[in-house]
């Protein structure tokens, strides 16, 4: 038996981006069951559980990100779990796509994850602890038409894993990147019905995953059992992009 089984948790200060709505509140939501002391950011006024604490912030923009951390490490104390979950898309073909569609998906997905990412690693460095997770997409890896921008982004979150687990992995410190493939929520329900039934016959599964399925997996690998898995590529997309 491992010897942490029946020690006493201690609860953790944790901070999910973009934690408003959708994927991100199920896993403040799942945090908060799992009895951690628990923050999201939004940008706009937002009704949240009780028990989970609002910090607005931007993600493209690294002083207000600053403030929401200054706030929370007040409330809660450091921050020991961080998810970079905040998340567009900007989605349009390659001849169609500006400029502007693709740096701004890239400014909050990635751009924003490694601003977020940067401000929490002070604290977990000096705690010797901490846990990184990067909430990336299927389409990082398995590619798909009109998300060049989207895709790009998501794929840069594996190589900010892999890197921080290289330069800060022996500090007790883990990331690693969640890859959700069809999840029902605000984003997926504005795809056109006919790409929704295409996407359906192309996932073994056979159906679209729950926020709650994707935010059981971001709270297990966040915790002591999940001590020694770091730059992983975690999917949890029903089969859909196998082989990656
Ligand atoms: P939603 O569109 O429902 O929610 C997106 C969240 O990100 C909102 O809380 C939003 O805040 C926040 N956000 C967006 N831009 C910013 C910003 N600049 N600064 C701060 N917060 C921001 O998305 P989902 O819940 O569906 O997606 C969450 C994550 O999961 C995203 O990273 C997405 O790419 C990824 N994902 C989703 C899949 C799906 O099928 N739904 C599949 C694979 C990955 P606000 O309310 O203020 O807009």
């Amino acid at each position: 038996m491992s010897a942490s089984v029946g020690a006493q948790k201690q609860a953790r200060s944790v901070l999910v981006t973009g934690g408003n709505r959708g994927i991100g509140l199920a896993i403040a939501k799942a945090f908060l069951a799992n009895g951690d002391k628990v923050a999201v950011t939004f940008r706009s006024a937002s009704e949240l559980p009780e028990g989970i604490l609002g910090v607005q912030a931007d993600v493209t923009d690294a002083a207000s990100i600053d403030a929401a951390f200054t706030e929370v490490e007040a409330a809660h104390g450091p921050v020991e779990v961080l998810v970079a979950n905040a998340g567009i898309t900007k989605d349009t073909l390659l001849m169609r796509m500006s400029e502007d569609d693709f740096t701004s998906v890239v400014d909050t997905n990635l751009t924003g994850a490694f601003r977020v990412i940067k401000r929490a690693s002070k604290g977990m460095i000096r705690m010797r602890k901490g846990r990184v997770v990067l909430i990336s997409s299927v389409v990082g890896l398995y590619g798909s038409p009109g998300q060049i921008n989207y895709a790009a982004s998501k794929a840069g979150l594996v190589g900010i894993a892999r890197s921080l687990t290289r330069e800060l992995g022996s500090r007790g410190i883990t990331a690693n990147v969640v890859a959700p493939g069809f999840i029902s929520t605000d984003m997926t329900a504005a795809l056109p019905e006919e790409t929704q039934k295409q996407y359906l016959s192309t996932i073994p599964a056979g159906r679209f995953a729950s926020a709650e399925e994707v935010a059981d997996v971001v709270r297990w690998i966040s915790s002591d059992e999940a001590a020694y898995i770091s730059g992983a590529v975690i999917p949890v997309d029903g089969g859909l992009g196998m082989g990656h």
